[in-house]
């Protein structure tokens, strides 16, 4: 019912009103991530390259990796496919 394509993340394109930033000069984005291994939340930070979010399990370190596309997808919770 509800497909709205509201984009996440475009390389180059700005908000218009960045986020204050961090003490390290660039905000952390993030994304949250289920990770169904342990059934707990955890997040993926953006890499150097802007090109995916890395992160893994808070409890068992599970890897979970989330690629950023101009044209790929918009939500910002997902589950770990572990
Ligand atoms: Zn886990």
């Amino acid at each position: 019912m509800t497909s709205s394509p509201d984009i996440v993340d475009i390389p180059g394109l700005r908000r218009p009103t960045p986020a204050p930033e961090s003490k390290t000069g660039k905000p952390r984005q993030f994304l949250s991530i289920w990770f169904r291994c342990c059934h707990v939340y955890g997040r993926l930070y953006k890499n150097a390259s802007q090109t995916s979010y890395n992160g893994g399990c808070p409890r068992c370190a599970t890897r979970a990796r989330v690629m950023i596309r101009p044209d790929g997808t918009t939500r910002r919770c997902f589950q770990a496919l572990s």
